[in-house]
């Protein structure tokens, strides 16, 4: 049930959690590196970071840990780590529901927008072959674009800059607390798919607009969900 006051033309969506069911091995890789430094980083606390870039992660545990950030060596190690387990895990699955939303969201004639923090090549490659035709080069946002990761707005900001249109002209779709404040702290109205292990109220708080327990059943409840009103 989207507000009077937005004229839909546009969809940004995030991508691990909400487009590929990513985030399982997201947690468990952090974790698992974080402990090769001895550093301390629950799965469950994994999912809270979501959406944050790996620096900031890294520094949040440092500072937690030892009073202060890590080197930008120190940063690096982490995040090669990181990514190697990551790399190691098979490939993650397509979200159940997200081929079926953008191809209601395409139908519709709206613009379809990637806007993730992730830098994970592989995963962008994956797109073409999982989502063929719906995401182009020019409608994407990654961390190779931004100075700041979300929950700043510049993901967002950008996302809208890119599509050529105001955040009064589209909705985003976000899995996480961090992602969710960054889309409405850019002004856009959002919706939460809880995907993961973390309580609504979390997505809730964090500023969701509205909440569905899936991309399924968002995708189920599209037409009814974008009518206004
Ligand atoms: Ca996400």
């Amino acid at each position: 049930m989207i507000p009077e006051n937005i004229t839909l033309k546009a969809v940004l969506f995030d991508m691990d959690g909400v487009l590929f069911n990513s985030m399982p091995y997201h947690s468990e890789a952090w974790h698992t590196a974080m402990q090769q430094f001895n550093l301390d980083l629950s799965r469950e606390e994994a999912y809270m970071h979501e959406g944050r870039t790996g620096s900031g992660t890294i520094n949040i545990v440092y500072q937690r840990q030892y009073g202060k950030d890590a080197t930008k060596e120190e940063i690096e190690n982490i995040y090669q780590v990181k990514s190697k387990i990551f790399n190691s895990y098979p490939d993650p699955e397509p979200m159940p529901g997200a081929l079926e939303l953008l191809q209601k969201v395409k139908a519709a004639g709206l613009k379809i927008i990637l806007v993730t923090g992730s830098g994970q090549r592989s995963l962008l490659d994956r797109l073409e072959h999982h989502y063929p035709g719906m995401f182009t080069p020019e409608m994407m946002v990654t961390a190779f674009d931004v100075k700041h990761g979300k929950p700043h707005p510049e993901p967002y900001l950008l996302g809208l800059e890119k599509g050529g249109i105001k955040a009064n002209e589209a909705i985003v779709i976000e899995n996480a607390p961090l992602g969710v404040e960054s889309a409405v702290a850019a002004g856009i109205y959002t919706v939460a798919v809880n995907t993961g292990p973390i309580p609504d109220i979390v997505l809730l708080n964090a500023g969701a607009n509205i909440l569905f327990p899936s991309m399924s059943a968002l995708a189920d409840s599209w037409n009814s969900a974008t009518k206004k009103g």
